[in-house]
C-alpha cells in the first residue's frame, strides 16, 4: 500500500483534474489518507455546514413492467395511488413542514405523458410553494416513448405543468456491460446521459447517483463518477451527487451475490467512494450526499469526514430500501438530523432541493455557499 499521496495529484484534485489513473492510485494508498484530502477539499468548498431538506417520498405505485435485476420494490398485484391519495400525502408533508416532495413509481404500462403531467399539475395547483421533485430519467424516457412525442417535448411539457427538478435515478453504473446484466430494460447509457442533459438544457435541475457494489468493477465506478463530471462540464445542471450502496436483499441480483456469499458492500469502501466522489469532482459538484437509509446513520455520520456535506432528506415515506432489506428507518425527524450533525461537531443547515438556505438568520446565509 503506498503510503503517501504525491503533490501532483493532489494538485490535480484541487484543479478538479482527477484521472482515472490518479482515482486508481487514491485506492492504494492508506484509506484515512484518501479521507485526510476529501475533508480538507469538502472544508475548503462548503466549509463545515452540514444540510439536509425536509421532505417526503411518493412512490405513486409499485407496479412495472420493467425488469431490473436488483429491483425489490416492484409487485405486479401492488397498488396504484391516484391523484387524491398523492395529494394527500403532499397535505400531509407540507403539515410536517416539507418543502419538496419525490414523486417517483414504476413503469405503468397504459399511461403516457399526460398521466405524469396531470399528478404535477396537481401537487403545484393546491401546493404552489412545495418543491416538486420528480420522475427519473427512466419514467421521462418511458412517457416519452408512450405517448410517441420526444424526450425533449416531454421534458418542455413536465417543466409547463410544474415540475422543478429532477431525481438523477435510473443511472445504476453508466456501463451498458453492467446494464445488460442488471438492468436489461432500462435505457442504455447514451440514453440516460441524453435525458439528463436534456433535462439540464430544459432548465430542470437534476441529481446525480451510482448504484454501486454488485457486478461492476471499481474501474467502471470511477468511469461513472468522470462520466458526470463530463456532463456537469457541459451543463452545470447537477446540484448534488449520491453515492448509493446496493442492497441485496430480496432480489435477484442480491440473491446470486449471497449464494456466492458476498453481501453488502464493506463499510470501508463506502467511505472510499464518497471520499473519491468528492476528489473527483471537486470544483464542478460542490454537493456530496450520503444516504441514511443506505449506509445507516452511524456510517452516514463518519461520512461527514471522508468528502461527505449534505444528508438528504428525511423522507417519510421510504418504501425502496426498506423493501430491499435497508432496517435503517424510513424516516428521520429534523430534530434528529440535526442532532446527529451537530454532534459530529458541524453545523446543520436545513435547505431546499436546490441547495438555497431555509433560515432566518442572514449571517448564516452569507456563509453557506450553494449550487
Ligand atoms: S427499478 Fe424501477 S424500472 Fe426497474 S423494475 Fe424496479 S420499479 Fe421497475
Amino acid at each position: 500500500m503506498n503510503p503517501n499521496i504525491p503533490e501532483d495529484i493532489i494538485e490535480r484534485a484541487y484543479q478538479g483534474k482527477t484521472t482515472k489513473e490518479d482515482a486508481l492510485f487514491l485506492l492504494e494508498v492508506p484509506p484515512f489518507k484518501l479521507f485526510e484530502l476529501a475533508d480538507r477539499l469538502r472544508q475548503e468548498t462548503v466549509g463545515d455546514t452540514v444540510t439536509y431538506v425536509v421532505n417526503r417520498n411518493i412512490n405513486f405505485t409499485n407496479r412495472c413492467i420493467g425488469n431490473c435485476g436488483f429491483c425489490a420494490f416492484c409487485d405486479n398485484t401492488g397498488y396504484i395511488l391516484g391523484i387524491p391519495e398523492i395529494l394527500e400525502k403532499v397535505r400531509d408533508a407540507e403539515s410536517q413542514g416539507a418543502t419538496e416532495v419525490c414523486i417517483q413509481g414504476g413503469l405503468l404500462p397504459n399511461v403516457d405523458i399526460n398521466f405524469y403531467t396531470d399528478i404535477i399539475r396537481a401537487v403545484k395547483t393546491e401546493f404552489p410553494h412545495i418543491h416538486t421533485h420528480a420522475f427519473s430519467p427512466m419514467e421521462v424516457y418511458h412517457a416519452a416513448k408512450q405517448t410517441d412525442i420526444t424526450v425533449g417535448e416531454a421534458l418542455t411539457m413536465l417543466k409547463e405543468a410544474g415540475l422543478d427538478t429532477m431525481p438523477g435515478t435510473a443511472a445504476e453504473i453508466l456501463s451498458d456491460r453492467v446494464r445488460d446484466i442488471i438492468c436489461p430494460g432500462k435505457l442504455k447509457t447514451d440514453e440516460w446521459v441524453d435525458v439528463i442533459t436534456q433535462a439540464h438544457q430544459t432548465g430542470i435541475n437534476t441529481t446525480a447517483t451510482i448504484m454501486y457494489g454488485h457486478v461492476e468493477t471499481i474501474e467502471e465506478r470511477i468511469d461513472h463518477i468522470m462520466l458526470i463530471r463530463k456532463i456537469q462540464k457541459n451543463t452545470s445542471g447537477f446540484t448534488e451527487f449520491v453515492p448509493l450502496t446496493f442492497m441485496p436483499y430480496n432480489n435477484k441480483i442480491g440473491a446470486e451475490m449471497i449464494k456466492q456469499g458476498r453481501y453488502a458492500t464493506p463499510g470501508m469502501q463506502d467511505l472510499q467512494l464518497y471520499a473519491l466522489a468528492r476528489i473527483i469532482l471537486n470544483t464542478h459538484i460542490d454537493n456530496i450526499q450520503a444516504s441514511w437509509v443506505k449506509l445507516g446513520k452511524k456510517l452516514a455520520q463518519v461520512a461527514l469526514f471522508c468528502g461527505v456535506n449534505d444528508l438528504g432528506g428525511t423522507l417519510m415515506e421510504e418504501k425502496i430500501s426498506a423493501s430491499a432489506g435497508s432496517t435503517n428507518g424510513q424516516f428521520m425527524s429534523a430534530q434528529e438530523l440535526e442532532w446527529f450533525i451537530t454532534s459530529s461537531g458541524r453545523k446543520p443547515l436545513q435547505r431546499n432541493t436546490i441547495y438555497k438556505p431555509i433560515l432566518s438568520n442572514d449571517s448564516e446565509q452569507m456563509k453557506f455557499k450553494v449550487a
